[in-house]
């Protein structure tokens, strides 16, 4: 049993910092941020573009932490995130912030669910812990919404042409005001496109009007789905248009939840205003009649959506505990999305740090996902290379890889979790080892964060230790930032800051762009998860070759994949050899940018355990104060 209190008892051991003075600490202007409250600011991205070209004030150093194959629990990638961060922070004087961690916006599924809030743990937490948990600066919202109003244009936009002749469709799409036609900045885009933009619209034919304001969508190729941040597993399959006014035009879909949407990867992957509308509009929802893809420029929200998602653009700035800079910002899930945190939150955070500063950005989950997509997608997409990676460990995860019963959410652990088992640590560490041997493939040094638990003996991280070196790690450290904070990192600080300048560094991807769809999907299961084989449904090749044939080949992949296993099955732990994965289906997320094999059958919405999260979580009505989150 942990002698350290609650998470909400440690997070609440403190007083936060008005978020102003931590804002001034970095070096912000008044004028680049905007308080929500006391402790959260949105910080714009004037605070990257004003520093653009500046090359006196350089950047920081860039730290990723992943984690081995984990629990249910969570093996404390968030916790060590925040712990080193602390660690790396106490350097420096209380004026001169030069160190950033960059973290995930929590979804509610796992907060309400089965695995609680995703602040840290211990005396290692971004505060207020409630506020982070729970709806911060409204930003999931926000994606909600957008998604959810894409989903209506979509059928909205089918029933409408299937009940208008086409004079009277392109009239109402572009409509006449005052003896001049209403041209919306999508619909000139899609004139152009069609070799209509120079032609006056006076003189457009019937088939002019007719290929101009239908889009043909074909109802059974629509793969927009609706989403909600919450574990409803009942609408993961729905029948929708069933009331009298929508006239039959009825069918199936579903909801994914909002940390799934495309419009949370395209707010993790953009780089400003203008390349998120870009993003937005090139989504691609349906095919046409015809097979062509169909856009939501097509569909003329393009700029709508942008508005919905203007104030989530901006990363919130919060604190650690010990009042270092912490910049939350989008959630996606690294099983079944590409599970970092944003790209206009790391630049700007690089840009505040400085030379000599650090920025810890977390990859979600293992490091077979996290880790490989935030190197094959998001720093494709920033152009930014790591200086090192912290893997993060426990012994409890190794000894479940060795063989340890399930770890179950909610449930008692079982007695080989709590004490001494030297051979169950040393077989589980071909997790750890094979994990390193994966990192190092993308040419950066590796250190390993043992994130130590009360019930770890020294003789279990001994056998940690030495496997982490054999297996090529840069350096290997205890860590009791859970217990102690920041102080109880300073071993693993002094690591990653050597590892950061240590000269063996030559970053890669793991596949160029222009390998064939399958090809790419093979390189990450040889080379990451070594599978001996893949297997494609035929829904998998039909979209496969649909895709080819659409031009998105050349995007990168990004592997919706149980989080449990190298493999595709959650029971086979450890460093399974000798297993085929199957590749269900392949979706695409052509304005985020990447496509996306689904291995194995993937809930894209999570169901709820017996007893969730939500069980604990109350309010004391006298104070207000909240009670159960963890
Ligand atoms: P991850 O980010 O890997 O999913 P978290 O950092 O969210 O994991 O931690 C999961 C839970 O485990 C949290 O409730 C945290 O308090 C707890 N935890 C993390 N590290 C420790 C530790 N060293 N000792 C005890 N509990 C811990």
């Amino acid at each position: 049993e942990s002698p350290v209190p609650s998470d909400i008892a440690c997070a609440h051991s403190v007083s936060p910092v008005n978020i102003g003075i931590i804002a001034r600490g970095l070096g912000l202007d008044e004028s680049e941020y905007d308080c929500y409250g006391k402790c959260k600011a949105k910080v714009k991205l004037s605070a990257y573009q004003n520093r653009v070209g500046d090359e006196s004030k350089g950047e920081g150093k860039y730290v990723v932490v992943t984690g081995i194959t984990p629990t249910p629990l969570g093996e404390g990638k968030s916790t060590t995130t925040v712990g080193l961060a602390q660690a790396l922070g106490a350097h420096y004087d209380e004026l001169e912030n030069k160190v950033v961690a960059c973290v995930r916006q929590p979804s509610q599924g796992p907060t309400f669910g089965i695995k609680g809030g995703a602040a840290g743990g211990g005396y290692s937490q971004v505060i207020p812990m409630e506020e982070f948990n729970l709806h911060m600066t409204g930003d999931i919202h926000a994606i909600t919404a957008a998604n959810n109003l894409l989903a209506a244009a979509i059928d909205t936009r089918i029933f409408h042409e299937s009940t208008q002749k086409d004079e009277a469709l392109f009239n109402r799409v572009v409509p006449l005001k005052k003896g001049k036609r209403v041209v919306s900045k999508s619909m000139q885009m899609r004139l152009e496109r069609l070799g209509l933009g120079d032609k006056p619209i006076e003189e457009f034919t019937q088939e002019d009007m007719a290929r101009a304001a239908r889009l043909n969508i074909d109802k059974s190729t629509v793969t927009w789905r609706r989403v909600l941040d919450t574990n409803d597993r009942f609408l993961r399959a729905v029948t929708i248009g069933q009331g009298p006014a929508e006239k039959g035009y009825n069918g199936e879909t579903g909801f994914d939840i909002t940390v799934a949407s495309e419009i949370m990867a395209v707010l993790a992957l953009t780089t400003s205003l203008g390349d998120m509308r870009e993003r937005l509009g090139r989504m691609v929802v349906a095919s046409d009649m015809d097979g062509n893809p169909v856009t939501a420029e097509d569909l003329n929200i393009a700029g709508a959506l942008t508005v919905l998602m203007k104030d989530a653009i901006e990363p919130t700035l919060m604190q650690t505990l010990e009042a270092t800079p912490v910049l939350v910002h989008a959630g996606p899930f690294a099983n079944i999305a590409h599970g970092n945190s944003s790209i206009v939150a790391d630049q700007i955070a690089l840009k505040l740090v400085g030379d000599g500063g650090y920025v810890i950005t977390e990859a979600g989950f293992g490091a077979d996902i996290g880790f490989e997509k935030f190197c094959n997608i998001k720093c494709r997409y920033s152009s930014y290379k790591p200086d090192c990676a912290v893997i993060v460990a426990t012994v409890r995860a190794l000894k479940m890889h060795g063989g340890g019963p399930e770890v179950v959410a909610g449930r008692p652990l079982a007695d080989e979790y709590l004490n001494e088992d030297i051979e169950l640590v040393r077989s589980g560490c071909s997790n750890l080892m094979r994990h390193i041997g994966n990192i190092k493939k993308f040419g950066i040094p590796v250190v390993v964060a043992l994130n130590a638990f009360a019930s770890d003996t020294q003789a279990e991280q001994d056998v940690i230790k030495s496997a982490s070196m054999e297996a090529g790690a840069f350096s290997v450290q205890v860590s009791n930032h859970h217990a102690l904070g920041g102080a109880g990192a300073l071993d693993l600080a002094g690591a990653v800051q050597q590892a950061c300048s240590s000269p063996e560094k030559d970053f890669k991807f793991l596949y160029p762009l222009d390998l064939p769809i399958k090809s790419k999907i093979w390189t990450i299961a040889k080379e990451i998860y070594h599978a001996s084989d893949v297997k494609y449904s035929e829904e998998a090749e039909k979209k496969i070759e649909l895709y080819t044939k659409q031009g998105f080949d050349k995007l990168p992949m990004c592997m919706a994949k149980t989080q449990y296993s190298f493999s595709d099955n959650a029971k086979l732990k450890g460093a399974p050899t000798d297993f085929t994965i199957s590749v269900d289906d392949v979706r695409a997320s052509v304005g985020a940018g990447f496509l996306f094999p689904i291995l194995g059958k993937m809930p894209t919405i999570p169901g709820l355990p017996t007893r969730p999260c939500f069980f604990d979580i109350d309010i004391d009505t006298e104070t207000g104060d909240i009670v159960g989150l963890s």
